[in-house]
């Protein structure tokens, strides 16, 4: 158990500055761009969401912005309320009466502007609020509605929007072009003595990965390779389809999210892949495993699964065999994979084949807290005060577990812990799952 002493950061963490906004279009032009993208996002289930709110106030007390700063602007469904206001006014069944009546009146770009810290800054898609709502609302959707409004009229933070922009340029959010993967495919295999098959013709299995992991964490490169050789899978990276973090779908780019998930799915049709394998990235399994066929307008003819799936997989298949490591270990579920994935018990089948003693935090996997990090938060910097306090939360789940070692499964999640390690100077590092079972592969005979 660790000595750390968890003191709350000091201030309110809230982000009092001018919204950012990109290209040069007037205010009218922003404000019919963010309303003709909201009424063409409101479907009937969004529509069905927005008039069955019963104002119970449940989801304050499910959101990590809510439960760390007690201020009520932090309310999940008071972060979508100028879009509800548009629904209201403009398409619901009483918009006629709402107009007439001057009841509703209309949303203004300073509105918006101001709505930006609520919809980018302090929302990580996490989902946790639609876990309690008991009207069953997914809050997150209808932010992530609201993202695409305010990308259409040029008010994305700045911090997020680059990355999307240069995703869009280059192929990569982060600066790992086609170029960077081969070299540092190159470098790594040459240096780690492992086969990586890089633009093979054909394969069972296309291997994805985050530009986090290729940046920051390029040992999950030769955990996969040694993985997949252990398995002897018939599976290759591609360079025309690797980049798996989906920047365009956190900016609420729409057609850059399109784009992003194209480009895995005809790098798979290619090599006429029968599996995906989605890095350790939570939004990468987001926007792939549960977006991937309504992009494509139909059934992906091939499985889309989570690193930890396949590795769950292979282990119930005996095809994976682990050697013991007995140590005290807790996982962070990565919300994305988890809470709105529904992948709880893979990961607990990888740490009982380990036979690590796992140590479970004090809430359900599903209502696990998230880390603060997610929806694109952990790249606005500006939002770093706030995202630090609810950090806070989590490193305080972790330490209440007692667990020496903490893994998860999402490289984002890791970046989020490294950053909040260091900034209160926390004795826990996040480990990588793949990583651990790496290096815990058994010998084959
Ligand atoms: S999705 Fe998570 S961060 Fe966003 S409002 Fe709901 S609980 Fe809060
Ligand atoms: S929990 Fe659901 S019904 Fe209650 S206030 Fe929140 S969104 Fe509305």
């Amino acid at each position: 158990m660790s000595t750390t002493t968890l003191d709350t950061p000091a201030g309110s963490g809230g982000t009092a500055s001018a919204p950012d906004r990109q290209g040069t279009l007037s205010d009218p032009e922003r404000l019919q761009r963010a309303m003709a993208s909201f009424v063409l996002d409101f479907g009937a289930t969004a529509a069905l969401y927005m008039e069955s709110c019963v104002h119970c106030g449940q989801c304050a007390e499910a959101c990590h912005y809510y439960v760390q700063t007690g201020d009520p602007k932090y309310t999940p469904i008071w972060k979508i309320e100028p879009f509800k206001q548009a629904y209201k006014r403009q398409i619901g069944p009483f918009s006629a009466f709402y107009r007439l009546f001057h009841l509703k009146r209309p949303v203004t770009t300073d509105e918006l502007g101001k709505w930006q810290e609520l919809i980018y800054d302090s929302c990580t898609l996490c989902g946790r609020c639609t876990l309690v709502c008991p009207m069953g609302i997914d809050i997150p959707s209808l932010v992530a509605a609201a993202r695409h409004g305010m990308e259409a009229a040029g008010l994305t933070p700045h911090d997020l929007w680059e990355p999307t922009d240069r995703a869009e340029r280059e192929g990569s959010p982060l600066g790992a072009t086609r170029q960077v993967l081969k070299e540092r495919i190159a470098w790594l295999a040459d240096e780690n003595s492992v086969k990586i098959p890089l633009d093979l013709e054909q394969a069972d299995i296309l291997v994805t990965i985050s530009s986090v992991e290729i940046m920051k964490y390029p040992q999950a490169i030769v955990a996969l390779a040694r993985i997949m050789n252990h398995v002897r899978a018939s599976w290759t990276f591609r360079s025309d389809g690797y980049e798996a973090t989906n920047f365009s779908m956190l900016s609420g780019d729409k057609k850059g999210q399109r784009n992003a998930t194209m480009l895995l799915i005809n790098a798979a049709l290619a090599v006429q892949a029968k599996i995906v394998i989605l890095p350790e990235c939570g939004h990468a399994y987001q926007a792939f495993r549960w977006t991937g066929a309504n992009i494509y307008g139909k059934p992906l003819p091939f499985r889309a699964l989570h690193i930890s799936e396949f590795l769950a997989e292979e282990i119930r298949a005996n095809r994976l065999t682990l050697k013991s490591d007995p140590r005290s270990m807790t996982f962070h579920d990565p919300c994305q994979v988890a809470r709105r994935g529904g992948v709880f018990e893979a990961p607990r089948v990888i740490f009982r084949a380990l036979g690590a003693q796992l140590h479970e935090m004090s809430s359900t996997p599903a209502a696990n807290w998230c880390c603060g990090g997610g929806g694109g938060v952990v790249t606005i910097h500006r939002a770093d005060s706030l995202r630090h306090r609810v950090f806070h939360l989590k490193m305080q789940q972790v330490e209440d577990t007692g667990a020496d070692i903490l893994v998860s499964s999402c490289s984002n999640c890791r970046l989020t812990f490294d950053d909040g390690q260091a900034f209160f100077h926390w004795d826990k590092t996040a480990h990588s799952l793949l990583e651990l079972v790496a290096d815990n592969l058994a010998e084959r005979h």
